[in-house]
């Protein structure tokens, strides 16, 4: 498939490629595109034809359902039956923005979208550009992040052409995405409403607004349910293509179990995942910071371009410090053991 690249750093240009994107999205095409988040990739959400695209493009498993991206809290009328009173106060406080919400969804919603499910997750994001291709479109845009299942989700647009050059008829090219790690996904169905992926948006920010929420144990633990709430729970996330170990214990005792684990694998391209307060403790492999432990918003942009900076340097195994999980710091914690298979040491 030839795909084109819809550059936007101008005004004009941006103009002219959101109608030509949008005018694809209208035909049933699929388009890569920037979202607050990370970069999605998107189709027509009524048409499901256009929706088995992305499953198709990403080899991504049909049971695991897609999120809805909106324009305008109007839209929202064409997807669900009932908006519960907690959703409504938190799309008023969080959207647009990285919280996707749970609702039960309307016949209008094809199955392919929900995988058979009878709720639908929507989001209102806030990128311009994402918001410009929605109403270029006339419809709303269903959208798993833009890369080959398994592999880091996309957050620069180097990153979505590698994976998706080939496999979508067009890729929006625009800046790195701001937050980094997917939205925050909060079944409204439920009472308490349960948060089935930490992101953008905290626990305790949710908590200020709708009063307690539960949290789903596969958010920290490798937990999958015995029916899984959130499908996209039991598959393997966001991998390196080098083997990632998370490395447990105080700094002294990380630094002594990685320079233990790189003289066992001398043959090996060693990685090291550190911190700017940390990554001078090591004196081998090849050492890559996330941030400032003082900055959790920092890591959490870093970490899926970091896991591919890795790739490209041919890592074969990646050693990376364990996160000390807080309110700020669970979904990066959440991506980081997903990312690692929960392989700790
Ligand atoms: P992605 O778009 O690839 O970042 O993944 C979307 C996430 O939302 C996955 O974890 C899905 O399993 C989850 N999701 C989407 N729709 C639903 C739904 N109706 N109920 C529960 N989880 C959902
Ligand atoms: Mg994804």
């Amino acid at each position: 498939m030839k795909t084109e690249l819809f550059k936007t750093d101008s005004p004009l240009l941006g103009v002219v490629h959101l109608t030509k994107a949008g005018e694809l999205i209208a035909r049933g095409e699929t388009v890569v595109f920037p979202t607050e988040t990370v970069y999605g990739l998107g189709a027509n959400a009524l048409d499901e034809s256009a929706v088995k695209k992305i499953f198709e493009a990403k080899g991504r498993p049909a049971d695991n359902p897609l999120i809805v991206h909106i324009a305008d809290r109007d839209d929202l009328e064409k997807l669900v039956t009932e908006v519960p009173e907690k959703a409504e106060k938190l799309m008023d406080a969080f959207w647009p923005g990285p919280l996707t919400l749970i609702m039960h969804k309307s016949s209008g919603v094809p199955e392919v979208v929900t995988a058979g499910l009878d709720t639908v997750a929507v989001r209102f994001p806030s990128n311009l550009i994402a918001l410009g291709l929605i109403k270029s479109a006339g419809v709303p845009i269903a959208a798993p992040s833009a890369n080959i299942s398994g592999r880091p989700s996309p957050t620069k647009s180097e990153h979505v052409i590698e994976d998706m050059m080939g496999r979508v008829s067009a890729i929006i090219v625009s800046e790195d995405t701001d937050v980094g790690l997917e939205s925050t996904v909060v079944d409204t169905t439920t009472e308490p409403p349960t948060v089935l992926r930490p992101g953008g948006v905290t626990v305790a920010e949710l908590e200020a607004v709708i009063g307690r929420v539960q949290v789903s144990p596969n958010a920290i633990e490798n937990v999958i349910p015995e029916k899984a709430k959130s499908p996209g729970m039991k598959y393997t996330h966001y991998s390196p293509k080098g083997d990632l170990v998370i490395v447990k214990g105080t700094d002294a005792e990380k630094v002594e179990k990685i320079n233990r684990h790189i003289k066992k694998h001398e043959e090996m391209q060693i990685g090291i995942l550190a911190t700017d307060e940390t990554m001078g403790n090591y004196h081998s492999g090849i050492i890559i910071s996330l941030g400032s432990r003082e900055n959790p918003e920092e890591m959490s942009h870093n970490l899926f371009a970091r896991l591919r900076t890795f790739d490209d340097l041919g890592i074969e195994k990646i050693y990376a410090e364990d996160i000390e999980v807080g309110n700020d710091t669970l979904a990066l914690a959440n991506r980081l053991y997903k990312a690692g298979g929960y392989h700790f040491i």
